[in-house]
């Protein structure tokens, strides 16, 4: 038996690494996360989801720390190879990297939706959380430039190197889309809801937009939110352009600002304590402590202190 239900909403590294902490100070928790999927895309026809691989690769050791993304002991021989032969390779994948979309693509040429595909990889790489695709229908995250140039997300971030200026955010598909299998009963059934430290228009924002989860959000016992923002500055990636381009604060006043209807507990960094009082004028609860996770004691740190923030014990000891 679990001692408590913990549901998360999870972007990339940010996530990634927020969960990596969880699992250690909450062994015994049953712990799902539910993955965006906004960032996925069709690369030398293969289907890659580099959020769900993110969380993916991180919690189950692989993931390469120093890099700051893909796989441990990465090599590039593929790459290169299909460049000599013409192909764009702009967006990087290793060739580590490739098993994973090869054997996604397949399962999802077979017939199994996303959310199959990514059981049975999680299941492989003995991930030790449930990871859900916010949804098994494509959701495409596409960036409306100042310039009128209109853009997969992946070209923006990746191709353009995210400097542009963006005019708006898109989510192509969302409003077709409903939640993965198990999304709203894990959002509903949670003791605690925590939206991890990610990009909150790019990342959580596509999960958002689901039909059906914010308002099962909205509804859950209790959720609490770690800001991204740290000083004004997103620890990596463009938080800080697209949420002036939502018209929010670039801080973590801003991300509360995104998710005041959601939150009961807004988590913010010691370095932006204060912004607590405007934050909690809003309504949610404020704690601010430590928020870098620089390596897994700090990653088990700040887990330790937002469940303990949000009023939930986790109980020691072995999983199980
Ligand atoms: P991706 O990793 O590029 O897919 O994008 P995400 O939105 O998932 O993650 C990037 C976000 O995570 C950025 O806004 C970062 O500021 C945030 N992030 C990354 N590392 C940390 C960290 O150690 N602490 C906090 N508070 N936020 C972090
Ligand atoms: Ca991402």
């Amino acid at each position: 038996m679990s001692d408590l239900r913990l549901t998360v909403l999870a972007g990339g590294v940010g996530a990634a690494r927020f969960i990596a902490g969880l699992v250690e100070a909450a062994p015994r928790a049953e712990i799902t996360v539910v993955g965006n999927t906004g960032d996925d895309f069709l690369v030398h026809g293969l289907h890659v989801s580099p959020d769900l691989d993110t969380v993916t690769y991180t919690l189950s050791g692989r993931a390469d720390e120093v890099r700051g993304w893909g796989l441990a002991g990465e090599t590039w021989a593929t790459l290169s190879r299909l460049r000599e032969l013409g192909a764009e390779t702009w967006f990087q994948l290793g060739d580590l990297d490739l098993a994973t979309h090869l054997r996604r693509t397949a399962l999802l040429q077979a017939g199994w939706p996303l959310s199959a595909v990514t059981a049975e990889l999680c299941q492989r790489l003995s991930v030790p959380v449930r990871l859900i695709p916010m949804s098994d229908q494509p959701v495409t995250t596409r960036v409306h430039l100042e310039d009128g140039r209109d853009l997969h997300l992946q070209e923006y971030l990746v191709r353009e190197e995210a400097t542009p200026p963006i005019r708006s955010v898109e989510f192509q598909g969302v409003g077709e889309a409903s939640p993965g299998p198990g999304v709203l009963e894990a959002i509903s059934g949670a003791d605690l809801v925590l939206i991890a430290p990610s990009n909150p228009v790019i990342s959580i924002g596509p999960i958002l937009a689901v039909p059906g989860v914010r308002s099962a959000v909205v509804a859950a016992r209790r959720v609490a939110a770690v800001s991204p923002i740290i000083a004004g500055r997103a620890i990596k990636g463009p938080a800080v352009a697209m949420m002036l381009a939502e018209g929010l604060p670039a801080s973590a006043l801003g991300v509360a600002l995104a998710y005041r209807e959601l939150i009961d507990l807004m988590v913010i960094d010691g370095a932006d304590s204060g912004l607590a009082a405007e934050i909690s004028a809003l309504g949610p609860r404020v704690h601010s402590c430590p928020t870098l996770m620089t390596d897994q004691g700090a990653r088990r740190r700040l887990a330790t202190e937002v469940l303990r923030a949000a009023g939930v014990t986790p109980a020691a000891g072995g999983r199980g």
